[in-house]
């Protein structure tokens, strides 16, 4: 009789914590059926406090661990975000995420059905403008974000000047040094918009990263261009990912291109990866990297400025690096120097219980560079480069094999549009 009772009172309590349980998914489902979705209010300061309720305490320990010196800088930044595309919306949503300072979005589309295979974008968004569909999420995961929206074509005379125009608006920082943005990423899917970020980032001496995914979905590469430092976009012909596709096939006017989202995904996160090391100054910024999705499979390398490169705005911005490069050797050296005499003497790790060793690759980085026509592995030019061009004119033209030389026009024309 006794036993069946405590039996009874321990059924009693386990009975009594479901039903609690149960209570609240009651209140969750039926709040979550009533939303309008609920903002947090915003937050002055980032704190690095371990509590549930903060939403920058896994940012914040990036300090601790002893990756970033000053996370909280990057209030601090604006972001200038061209296509809001595949890559472009969840390049938006992560700087979002990590409490960037101010994004500015440009696009002229709206949402479609069509987009729904990739990330970012909901059904209830289509026939919205991709911008404003972009902020009205983008305020709700993180009001502290300051964002523009910009629904406009870049390539049009007006769209230009009025980004241009937007790219200089120091309102947000009035003592920024250049511009009144820190990064503009190019997240665009054609060549004329590519050209046309680059026309503008020549002219103000923007530093920009281009990113792109190839029609086939299955590669993808990202690029920083340091206007004067690095090649621009008209210096060479662009550089993408061998997938081994005939590429006349893929570019062909009304040909549906593909897209997977696992591809813009990993491409979002490699150019937001990069734009947060470079903002936040910690560890190496990737001046080319490829992907090839079927190999995964990962090019690197380093492009030069070329001295005869079709863009005037291009030749000028080299010729301002060439003046400054003695003060920038001046103070680099001063640099090493500072860190030389602070550094202890003997290694950093006396007992190397790993047995770790580090190797030295400058070596191996340098030959890549130096030989601008040498790509390494995995790694094409999209069109012929100009030397080799011309010599090969010649065979085709008197093979009479007129659907190349065509195309080879059209390349060329392309290529000399800005
Ligand atoms: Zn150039």
């Amino acid at each position: 009789m006794e036993e069946e009772l405590k039996g009874m009172v321990e059924d009693l309590q386990v009975l009594k914590g479901s039903l609690a349980t149960l209570e609240k998914r009651v209140q969750n489902v039926t709040s979550l059926a009533k939303t309008t979705p609920t903002r947090r209010s915003k937050v002055k300061d980032m704190s690095s406090e371990v509590i549930d309720s903060n939403p920058y305490s896994r940012l914040m320990a990036l300090q601790r661990m002893g990756i970033v010196e000053n996370y909280e800088q990057i209030r601090d930044f604006s972001v200038a975000i061209v296509g809001v595309g595949g890559v472009g919306s969840v390049a938006a949503e992560m700087l979002t995420r990590c409490g960037i300072g101010r994004l500015l979005l440009y696009d002229y589309d709206t949402v479609e059905l069509a987009n729904m295979n990739r990330l970012f974008f909901r059904p209830e968004q289509v026939g919205m403008t991709k911008t404003d569909a972009a902020v009205h999420t983008l305020s709700e995961i993180n009001p502290d974000v300051v964002l523009e929206s910009y629904t406009m074509n870049i390539t049009t005379v007006k769209g230009f000047e009025t980004f241009t125009e937007s790219l200089q608006n120091k309102k947000f920082s009035t003592s920024k040094h250049g511009t009144g943005v820190d990064l503009v990423l190019s997240c665009v899917d054609n060549y004329e918009a590519r050209m046309a970020v680059n026309q503008a980032c020549n002219e103000l001496g923007q530093t920009w990263m281009e990113s792109g995914v190839s029609e086939d979905a299955v590669s993808g590469h990202i690029q920083l261009l340091v206007p004067g430092e690095t090649a621009c976009f008209a210096c060479a012909p662009p550089l993408v990912v061998a997938s081994g596709v005939d590429e006349r096939t893929l570019k062909r006017e009304g040909v549906c291109a593909a897209s997977l989202p696992t591809t813009m995904g990993v491409v979002a996160g490699l150019l937001v990866q990069n734009t947060l090391k470079y903002l936040l100054g910690f560890g190496q910024v990737s001046p080319y990297l490829g992907y090839n999705s079927l190999k995964d499979f990962f090019p690197t390398m380093e492009m030069k400025p070329n001295p005869q490169c079709s863009n005037s705005a291009c030749l000028n911005r080299q010729k301002e690096y060439i003046l400054a490069k003695p003060a920038r050797d001046a103070s680099a050296k001063a640099k090493m120097e500072a860190e030389a005499s602070s550094q202890t003497e003997g290694p950093l790790h006396l007992d190397n219980e790993w047995n770790i060793s580090v190797v030295d690759d400058s070596e191996i980085e340098g030959s890549t560079s130096n030989k601008s026509d040498a790509l390494p592995e995995g790694l094409v030019r999209e069109l012929p480069i100009s030397d080799n061009y011309e010599n090969k004119m010649i065979p085709v033209e008197t093979n009479a094999v007129t659907d190349d030389l065509d195309y080879l026009r059209k390349q060329l024309d392309a290529l000399n549009a800005d």
